[in-house]
């Protein structure tokens, strides 16, 4: 590989391979450049580095128990309001039938998040986790983003701790990372003023990373954010995370523009943009194990390409996804482990399925039989 004519991103090169941190001006001259290939090179080189040459994914599927909710986030088109004509909120009997289905189809994990209804309690959103774990307690419930929590604060007037732990003995196995958009006040309070802050969201993640749990992390790039509203983002959960080391997987989440006040006018990032974010985050979140190619954002072509761009996982099978399909995302709903392992071989990566907690799952029948994981034996119906 030749050196990059660019003396900045020849310097950035040289600390990269001598395992120096980056500083912020260093993200903004990694966002700057359009030498996507040294971007790829570096990138691929930490991904090597902490990964190997192995991609992730996992047999998941997604749960939303409601739609409605109090805010009004501009990038939103999958809120409703209390009395809209889309709005839903699904039955205890429902709720479970989708757990019950997750464990039928063999998935190790169930990823709730949803809405803040203007009228149901938090007694409601514990008693989704406490009733499916008491039924399926396999099952990994990943559930309620940091915005979420900072709601159930408000609704109960109790601390975040006593609310974490209290969900964490219903069968709470840990946190998504959504909900943190950009943290910067300058975009944050343009697209989703009122809820939770940055301070407020990264509150949550390190309360219950001091709990023992684990959490992911997210960012919504490609709307009115700058380079260095991202470059700020990076550094923020980079501090937090040389705090409590809490944090998994990073995952960029790009901007869907369709049926959303924020969409108009903004088209949808480009392949260049997707992948340059990609290769900046590993590069910047230099303490994050991993960094997902989430397929359903970003497409399955632009998430196989990715696994060379720093990624190391491409989320799983998902299923009944409906965040980003309100928002114009064109990927299917669904994909089958058959897929994800040829998009990760084709891409001459090795994958291994994973729980959330990244043990290998191994299986001794077809998904939806009988199988392994980590070193407990579950038998499915
Ligand atoms: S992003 Fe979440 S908090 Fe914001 S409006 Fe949509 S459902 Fe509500």
């Amino acid at each position: 590989m030749t050196a990059p004519t660019d003396p900045k991103l020849a310097a950035i090169r040289d600390k990269v391979h001598a395992g120096e941190r980056l500083t912020f001006d260093d993200g903004l001259a990694l966002e700057a450049t359009s030498d996507l290939f040294t971007l790829g090179e570096l990138a691929n080189l930490v991904r090597e580095r902490k990964n190997g040459s192995v991609t992730f994914y996992n047999v998941n599927t997604h749960l939303n128990p409601t739609n409605v909710c109090v805010y009004r986030c501009a990038f939103c088109s999958f809120r409703s309001d209390l009395k809209g004509p889309t709005g839903y909120v699904m039955t205890d009997e429902q709720i479970l039938g989708r757990a019950r289905e997750a464990t039928e189809r063999g998935c190790t994990e169930l990823h709730v998040v949803g809405g803040l209804h203007h009228q149901l309690p938090y007694e409601w959103y514990l008693n989704i986790i406490a009733s499916i774990h008491r039924e399926f307690p396999d099952l990994h419930l990943k559930a309620w983003t940091a915005v979420e929590w900072d709601w159930f604060e408000k609704l109960t007037k109790r601390s975040t701790r006593d609310l974490l732990a209290e969900m964490r003995d219903a069968g709470l196995g840990s946190l998504p990372g959504g909900g943190a958009e950009i943290f910067h006040p300058e975009v944050r309070s343009k697209i989703c003023d009122y809820k939770a802050d940055a301070d407020q969201w990264l509150g949550v993640h390190r309360t219950w990373h001091e709990l023992g749990g684990k959490s992911n992390a997210t960012m919504l790039y490609g709307h009115i954010e700058r380079p260095e509203h991202r470059i700020d983002h990076l550094l923020r959960l980079r501090g937090l995370q040389d705090e409590t080391g809490g944090f998994q997987t990073f995952i960029p989440l790009a901007f869907h523009p369709s049926n959303n006040p924020l969409g108009k006018g903004i088209p949808k990032p480009s392949g260049m943009m997707d992948l340059k974010v990609m290769a900046v985050s590993r590069l910047m979140l230099d303490n994050f194990p991993h960094i997902k190619a989430y397929w359903q954002m970003l497409t399955a072509k632009v998430a196989q390409v990715a696994q060379s761009w720093g990624a190391d996982d491409i989320d799983g099978t998902v299923v009944h996804e409906k965040i980003y399909h309100a928002a114009g995302s064109d990927s299917p709903q669904e994909m089958t482990v058959a897929d994800l392992r040829r998009l990760i071989e084709e891409a001459g990566r090795v994958p291994v399925e994973r729980d959330t907690l990244y043990r290998e799952v191994v299986r001794d029948q077809p998904v939806g039989k009988r199988w392994q994981t980590g070193r407990r034996l579950v038998t499915l119906n």
